[in-house]
């Protein structure tokens, strides 16, 4: 296991911020860490990272107690923290030497992460002249400098605009192809888009832990789709895992699935397959979205 928590409570004063938590992490998963504000995600993560300590109970990370061998520990964890505190005055390369200096890291990982997080093109500037999406790169590389195999990214996603919101998701996706990930959302469809697996924390408990893939077997997956010409009726049912279908406009359909699979990469091998053009897909994902309203209203 990459990581492994077992009944951690943790009290800020007479207030329980963390209440009996327990969840582990296989290695290579990428785990989406869901709840609103206030349930208690950042105090997991500080707490994962060696930052603080638990009021009670114990974390591993790699095998590695937290607690009484922080320093190794951390030499096993990437952290990115919420709001990514950065050093603005400074220029990109220049902190992530500046970071590397303290991880005593070798001087060629520098230029590894800022080739892996896409930096290349901005790596020139002060990080104040930086986009907040490529803020967040820099705060990707430097949690990715002394390259651990454990990442734990608080809210990497917040304050993004959609395009950059996009590119970070899917750098993210690509980062965990090789680690493990537990990071933490508001968002419901990001952990759609993302994980494998969630974990969804109401007022300091875990309420739902769950393989996404379960998660998709029960329900039907409905994808709105229009493409770039009218197909026949013949056409659409070639799809596989197809449950019903209809043709509402003239070149969008409704198609409901039941599949653990995401339908959607079905449906755009699909087009490309029979040489259409995708002009929109929206998904309506009612059992995630329901699983997470009742969890946490
Ligand atoms: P989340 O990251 O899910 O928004 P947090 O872990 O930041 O939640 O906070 C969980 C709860 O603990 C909140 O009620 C918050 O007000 C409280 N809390 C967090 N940090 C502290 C602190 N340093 N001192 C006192 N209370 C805190
Ligand atoms: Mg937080």
């Amino acid at each position: 296991m990459s990581i492994e928590v077992s009944s951690v409570t943790k009290l800020y004063d007479s207030q329980k911020a963390l209440n009996n938590v327990s969840f582990s992490v296989k290695k290579g998963s990428i785990v989406g860490f869901l709840g609103p504000n206030g349930a208690g995600k950042s105090t997991m993560m500080k707490i994962l990272t060696g930052y603080i300590n638990p009021t009670e109970g114990v974390v591993l990370v790699n095998g590695i107690n937290v607690l009484e061998n922080p320093i190794t520990a951390q030499k096993h964890i990437g952290y990115l923290p919420e709001n990514n505190p950065l050093y603005t005055e400074m220029y990109v390369r220049e902190y992530l030497q500046f970071q590397a200096n303290s991880y005593k890291t070798a001087k060629e990982n520098i230029e590894n992460v800022i080739e892996k997080v896409g930096l290349t093109p901005e790596v020139h500037k002060k990080i104040g002249q930086l986009s907040k999406g490529y803020q967040q790169r820099v705060g990707l590389a430097a949690a990715l400098l002394h390259n651990p195999e454990v990442l734990i990214l608080d809210e990497p996603t917040t304050g993004l605009d959609p395009n950059q919101l996009v590119e970070i998701r899917t750098l993210i996706k690509d980062i965990g192809k090789d680690k493990t990930v537990l990071f933490s959302t508001h968002i419901m469809q990001e952990v759609e888009a993302v994980c494998d697996r969630v974990i969804i924390i109401k007022k300091g408990e875990i309420v739902l832990d769950k393989l996404l893939k379960e998660v998709r077997s029960n329900q039907n997956q409905v994808i709105e789709v229009t493409f770039d010409y009218k197909l026949e009726e013949q056409f659409i049912l070639k799809l596989p895992n197809l449950i019903s279908h209809k043709n509402n406009y003239d070149n969008t359909w409704f198609l409901t699935f039941k599949s653990d699979e995401d339908m959607r990469s079905v449906v755009f091998d699909f087009a490309k397959e029979n040489g259409l053009k995708i002009l929109g897909l929206n998904t309506q994902n009612q059992n995630l979205e329901t699983l997470f309203r009742e969890s946490t209203n």
